[in-house]
């Protein structure tokens, strides 16, 4: 890990937490089997295949082909995104990790409409959201927040984080050659884009993940794309990777009842879900929160802590150990013992 040293550390524990994360993989002897065939990939750049669902007239979701099957039983798939088309332009959301997934997404929406990509948005800097950006016609804007512009403009910052997602989504699947390509409209809180009789609105509601997410909603169709801050539905975890489990759960809160009940959500990584299904991730924050407190108000170390808060109701993940005990609860209980 001597790179961590070089840059901030909010990069060092985004790469910390990857390193931590592929560990733990290759211990889960539910994944034991996909280890032997894939190496120590969390999931293959190579080999991903997206599909298309429609969700409403102009509005579709694109999701992996695995991610149906994969979803429910908590493992993790490749990324999810859509677009909306109005009667003059589209609006793509996430460009994904190279150009080859791309190019897919490029062809969904060439199936669907003779109009131009007009705007790509991606909701936060993570390669598997934003590295697609390049292999678009230089006629899209890119919108990004501007702390996402930021990470992404930062050469070595940005070279680096090439590297760690090719050890982690597969050397020669076309990271290599992705070229940072960085906003053209910053949204840092609330742009409405009229892409002809369809109006979309992007917005940056506070810290959820990253310094710079972005949602993006299709008022009319009643369409939220959501990305990492919710991962997929139930009983997949928000990752508190750079901590903040209080902002994480107002901004959670905020997303919740922005969302009517019928609206759909598309998750960072999965099949469309119901706002209900967000529930899951506030409910898992607060009991976290309370049960964290509890323990350190006892005077409990974090190893106490850590093998008395089970919170056997949110289990299923199949990163569960990774993610809650290693990652959302020891960062926790730093910022509540502070
Ligand atoms: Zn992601």
């Amino acid at each position: 890990m001597k790179k961590t040293k070089i840059f901030g550390s909010k990069f060092s524990a985004t790469l910390i937490a990857f390193t931590c994360f592929v560990t733990v993989f290759g211990f889960s002897q539910a994944e034991e089997k996909a280890k032997e065939k894939k190496g120590n990939l969390i999931w293959d750049a190579g080999t991903v295949q997206l599909e298309l669902e429609k969700l409403g007239a102009g509005v579709y979701a694109f999701y992996p082909t695995d991610a149906r099957e994969k979803n429910p039983k908590g493992h993790p798939v490749a990324t999810s995104g859509g677009f909306v088309v109005g009667d003059n332009e589209v609006l793509v959301v996430e460009s994904m990790i190279n150009k080859r997934l791309a190019e897919q997404v490029m062809g969904f929406v060439k199936k669907v409409t003779d109009k131009p990509i007009r705007y790509v948005v991606n909701t936060s800097y993570h390669g598997d959201h934003a590295y697609g950006n390049y292999a678009f016609p230089k006629t899209a804007k890119i919108i990004q927040h501007s702390k996402t512009k930021a990470f992404m403009d930062n050469k070595e910052a940005f070279e680096a984080d090439k590297k760690f997602m090719i050890q982690y989504f597969g050397a020669n699947r076309g990271i290599e050659d992705v070229v940072s390509r960085t906003a053209d409209i910053i949204v840092d809180d609330k742009k409405i884009i009229d892409l002809g009789n369809k109006v979309v609105e992007i917005m940056h509601l506070g810290f959820a993940q990253t310094d710079g997410d972005l949602f993006v909603w299709s008022p009319d169709n009643k369409v939220f794309w959501a990305g990492n801050p919710v991962v997929a539905q139930p009983p997949a975890l928000p990752w508190l990777l750079n901590s903040r489990h209080e902002e994480v759960l107002t901004t959670m809160k905020k997303v919740r009842s922005f969302l009517p009940d019928d609206a759909i959500v598309v998750p960072g990584h999965g099949i469309p879900i119901k706002p209900q299904a967000i529930d899951f991730t506030i409910g898992y924050l607060e009991i976290l929160h309370k049960d964290v407190k509890g323990a350190v108000e006892k005077g409990m170390t974090l190893e106490q802590a850590q093998k008395s808060i089970t919170m056997k109701e949110f289990q299923g993940y199949a990163l569960w150990d990774w993610v809650h005990s290693g990652v959302n609860l020891t960062n926790t209980y730093k910022e509540l013992s502070k």
